[in-house]
C-alpha cells in the first residue's frame, strides 16, 4: 500500500525479517547494475568489476573487524550458515574420522537447525544440543560440559550471536574461548547482530561468522561468511573456484556493492542508531505492558540496555490469544509484525525458541515479535499501541470461540 507520494500507508514493525534498503545502497546498486563486467574477466570491464568487489570486501571487513581475505561472499545468511557448518563438518571429519560431533544451541535459526538435522540424518553427525536459560542464553560452562571428556570427537561449536525471535545476545567471545581451549572451531550466526550491536570478528575469537545484506539495509540475496584464513571448508557447490575455492559462482557485483555501502553506513551510525532504537523499543514494551492485558516481555530486557538484548527487538506474550490471530488483526489495522513461530503443513507451531526457554506450548502460542529498524519512528510505536487493544480483544474472543478456553 502506497499513498500518492509513494510513502507506505502501513506501519512496518518487522525489520527482523527484512529492513528497507538504505537510499545510498539502492543508488550504489542501481549504478552498478547499469555496468557490464564479470569480476573474473581479464579485460577492462572485468577488472573494473573486480575492483568494486575488492573495495566492497575491504569496506565490509573494516566495518566488522575482519581482514579482507576473511570475507567470502555468498547469497545470504542461509548459504553462509550451510557453508560454515557442512563445510567445516566435512573438512574436520576428512582430517580425522572421529570428529562427528556438533555442539549447537537449541535456539538457532532454521538455517542452522535444519542444516544440522541434515548432517545428523545423512552424514552420521552426532548432535549435542546446548540448552539455554529462561532468557535464551547459552552459558559458556554449558559448552564446556558438552565438550566433555572427548574433545577430539567435536567437529564444530555453533552458537548464534543474537537470537532472531527474542533478541537475546550470547556471550560469544567467552564461548569461543572455551572451545579454543580444546582447539575446536566455533561458528556464529551474526545475521541479526550486525548493524544493531558491536560485532568485531577478530576480537570475538570466532573462526566463522555468517552475515546477511538484507538485515542491515542492503539488498536481499547477498551475504558473507567470515572465515579465518586457517578455517578449512569443503565447498557445497563446485565450479570456477571463486572465493578462496570454497564458493564457486560469478559474483553479484551490484548486490555486493549495495551490501558494502549498507555495512559502511551501519558502522558509521551504529551508536546513535542503537540509542534511538533502545528508546523506541522501551517505549513499545512499556506501552504494551501498560495496555492492561497482562502482556509480558520475553528474553533479557533491561530498560535502557542495548547490549543484552537487541536494541530493536520487542518480543511479547499476550495472554489469552493466538499470536497468528493477533498478527492478522494488526495487519488489517495497518501494523505489520511477526510471531516468530513457524508453520508446518499449514499448522502453526509454537516457537522452538520459546519452548527451549522453558515456556509451555500453550503460552508460547501468544507470542508477537515487533522489530524496529532505521525507518522506525515514535509514531510507528504509537500506532501499534493504539491498534493493540482492539486486536487483543478480538483475538481473545476468537480464542475462546475456537477452543473454549483462552491461551495462558
Ligand atoms: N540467521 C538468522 C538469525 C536470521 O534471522 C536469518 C533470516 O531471517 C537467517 C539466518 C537467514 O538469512 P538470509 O535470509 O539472508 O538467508
Amino acid at each position: 500500500m502506497l499513498d500518492s507520494t509513494n510513502a507506505p500507508t502501513f506501519v512496518y514493525l518487522d525489520h527482523g525479517a527484512t529492513t528497507p534498503m538504505l537510499p545510498e545502497a539502492i543508488e550504489a546498486m542501481t549504478d552498478q547494475m547499469a555496468m557490464v563486467g564479470n569480476a573474473s574477466s581479464l579485460h577492462t570491464s572485468g577488472r573494473l568489476a573486480r575492483r568494486v568487489v575488492e573495495e566492497s570486501r575491504e569496506s565490509i571487513a573494516q566495518a566488522i573487524g575482519a581482514r579482507p581475505s576473511e570475507v567470502l561472499f555468498t547469497s545470504g545468511g542461509t548459504e553462509s550458515d550451510n557453508l560454515a557448518i557442512k563445510g567445516t563438518f566435512w573438512a574436520r571429519r576428512d582430517a580425522d574420522p572421529r570428529r562427528v560431533r556438533l555442539l549447537v544451541s537449541t535456539v538457532e535459526h532454521h538455517a542452522v537447525l535444519d542444516c544440522v538435522h541434515f548432517l545428523e540424518a545423512h552424514e552420521g553427525a552426532k548432535v549435542t544440543w546446548l540448552e539455554v536459560d529462561h532468557v535464551g542464553r547459552v552459558h559458556p560452562e554449558t559448552v564446556r560440559a558438552a565438550i566433555g571428556a572427548d574433545p577430539e570427537t567435536v567437529a564444530l561449536v555453533s552458537v548464534m550471536w543474537a537470537n532472531n525471535e527474542v533478541g537475546t545476545v550470547q556471550p560469544i567471545a567467552e564461548i569461543a574461548a572455551v572451545a579454543h581451549e580444546f582447539a575446536i572451531p566455533v561458528h556464529s550466526d551474526a545475521v541479526q547482530a550486525v548493524g544493531q550491536i558491536a560485532v568485531d570478528f577478530t576480537a570475538s575469537g570466532l573462526d566463522l561468522m555468517s552475515v546477511s545484506g538484507h538485515k542491515i539495509g542492503g539488498p536481499l540475496g547477498v551475504g558473507a561468511l567470515l572465515a579465518r584464513r586457517d578455517a578449512r571448508l569443503v565447498p557445497l557447490s563446485h565450479g570456477g573456484g571463486h572465493e578462496r575455492q570454497v564458493r564457486s559462482g560469478s559474483l553479484d557485483v551490484p548486490a555486493i556493492r549495495g551490501f558494502a555501502v549498507a555495512m559502511r553506513h551501519c558502522a558509521a551510525h551504529r551508536e546513535e542508531a542503537t540509542a534511538r532504537m533502545v528508546t523506541l523499543r522501551d517505549r513499545l514494551i512499556v506501552g504494551a505492558q501498560a495496555a492492561g492485558f497482562g502482556v509480558q516481555v520475553t528474553g533479557a530486557w533491561e530498560p535502557g540496555d542495548g547490549t543484552g538484548r537487541l536494541p530493536g527487538n520487542a518480543h511479547l506474550l499476550v495472554p489469552g490469544c493466538d499470536g497468528d490471530s493477533l498478527l492478522y488483526l494488526l495487519d488489517a489495522a495497518g501494523v505489520q509484525c511477526s510471531t516468530g513461530s513457524a508453520c508446518q503443513a499449514g499448522v502453526p507451531q509454537p516457537s522452538h525458541v520459546l519452548l527451549a526457554m522453558g515456556m509451555s506450548d500453550h503460552k508460547a502460542r501468544g507470542a508477537l515479535r515487533l522489530t524496529l529498524g532505521h525507518t522506525s519512528t515514535e509514531a510507528d510505536v504509537d500506532a501499534f499501541l493504539a491498534a493493540l487493544p482492539a486486536a487483543v480483544e478480538r483475538a481473545q474472543r476468537a480464542q475462546v470461540a475456537t477452543s473454549g478456553k483462552p491461551t495462558r
